[in-house]
């Protein structure tokens, strides 16, 4: 059975990069930057203050105690967005806002709870080192800089950064175009009356919109469909129309698998059935449109589906709109309680929660080990690996972990 590295490489390989369009920044949040992105100007644009208080040369105060506070004569205000053209000369001092421009003259400024104010007079209480409080021209970014590079992925502090440069519109990755379909006689919609016990509600089919959704995906919802060849190849015949076509379920040992055989007909060429990690082992990969489209064929156990999600179709939605860091994440922790299975063949992926004790890093995993328990990622921050051939792991041993 194939190795997880494998089939990543292999899924890796067939993602080509999508074309590039220009939209309102708010519009780009979970996409992938696909220019760089240059400040036109020196960050702050002007020397500006970064307390409350009076702007003074330093000469002035230098000496200035609390018990012998230095006092000065107030020549005037400068509030935020304010145009004074005050001249700070020696012995005066000019009252300040933070953000305002430093006066003329003036070279460090002292908050206001080192100061008292009596008869136009400014009465200095501690001295502090010279060009303390300004904030100087050009000290966070400078005229030219690249300021967000292409391949990175916009967060709302990203956004807000756009903004302060004055970027209105950003280019950014195409949205991949991802198709979503569950399939089994025995699932229901949301909403849909349960009529039979046999029958249970998708999670899958929501659980993949919203992950292709934050993955910067736009998410076609195809439904439910029943173990009905007729029916199922029908649905999957429209595969041409997107850059990336999910099922989920079906695709098994069962009599009533039909998806590997109807993808296989439609023109898909598989590239793997069955990679050897747990759950999820009976996920299909191939290609089509010429290498050009992606399917993943999923199992149905919703943890499976969510696993599968993570661990191949995000890495492949984030390499395809051109980001720099498209694989999963993964760090160690101290395991707080010895983990035991019986079949080691496989890499497991458990779910499992990290947290911070002292200054290391310690885990803890789900009890709800099972494929069907999508209530396992309930408080859960990252999966345990476990690696092949490992069937024991001893309270207090370091181990793998995949953050969400
Ligand atoms: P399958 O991969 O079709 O053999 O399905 C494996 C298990 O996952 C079965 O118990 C199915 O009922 C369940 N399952 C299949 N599709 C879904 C779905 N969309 N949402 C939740 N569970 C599902
Ligand atoms: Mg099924």
């Amino acid at each position: 059975m194939m190795p997880y590295e494998e089939a990543l490489d292999i899924v890796l390989s067939f993602c080509r990069s999508l074309p590039s369009e220009k939209v309102f920044i708010v519009d780009a949040l979970n996409r992938v930057l696909a220019e760089d992105v240059v400040s036109q100007e020196d960050r702050p644009s002007f020397d500006n203050s970064a307390m409350d208080g009076y702007a003074v040369r330093w000469e002035d105060i230098k000496e200035a105690t609390e018990k012998s506070p230095i006092s000065l004569k107030v020549i005037g205000e400068m509030p935020a967005g304010g145009e004074g053209s005050f001249k700070v000369e020696r012995g005066t001092a000019v009252k300040i806002f933070t953000g305002a421009p430093i006066p003329e003259g003036a070279d460090t400024v002292i908050p206001v709870e080192y100061t008292e104010t009596k008869n136009g007079m400014v009465f200095i209480k501690t001295s502090l080192k010279e060009g303390a409080n300004i904030r100087r021209r050009g000290e966070e970014l400078k005229a030219g800089d690249v300021v967000l590079e292409k391949g990175t992925i916009i967060r709302h502090y990203e956004v807000g950064i756009l903004a302060s440069l004055n970027k209105i519109n950003v280019e950014v990755s195409r949205k991949p175009r991802v198709a979503i379909l569950s399939t089994g006689d025995e699932i229901k919609d949301i909403g849909e009356p349960i009529t039979k016990p046999s029958q249970i509600r998708t999670s899958n089919n929501y659980t993949l919109l919203a992950g292709v959704l934050s993955a910067g995906g736009i998410a076609y919802h195809l439904g439910i469909v029943e173990d009905d060849p007729e029916k199922l190849k029908n649905v999957l015949s429209q595969i041409g129309e997107y850059d990336v076509f999910i099922t989920t379920g079906g695709v098994s040992m069962g009599e009533k698998d039909y998806v590997k055989t109807l993808v296989s007909e439609l023109g898909v060429d598989v590239k793997f059935h069955k990679v050897r990690i747990k759950p999820a082992k009976p996920i299909l990969f191939g290609t089509y449109n010429g290498g050009k489209g992606l399917f993943f064929g999923i199992p149905g156990n919703p943890v499976s589906c969510a696993i599968a999600f993570d661990l191949l179709v995000k890495p492949a939605l984030l390499k395809m709109q051109g980001a720099k860091e498209y694989l999963p994440k993964t760090f160690k922790a101290k395991i707080k309680r010895d983990f035991y299975r019986r079949d080691a063949e496989r890499r497991e992926f458990v779910r499992a929660v990290y947290w911070w004790e002292g200054d290391s890093l310690v885990c803890d995993f789900s009890q709800k080990l099972q494929s069907h328990m999508l209530t396992s990622y309930v408080g859960a921050n990252c999966y345990l690996v476990v690696k092949e051939g490992v069937k024991e792991i001893k309270e207090g041993e370091e181990v793998e972990l995949i953050l969400f």
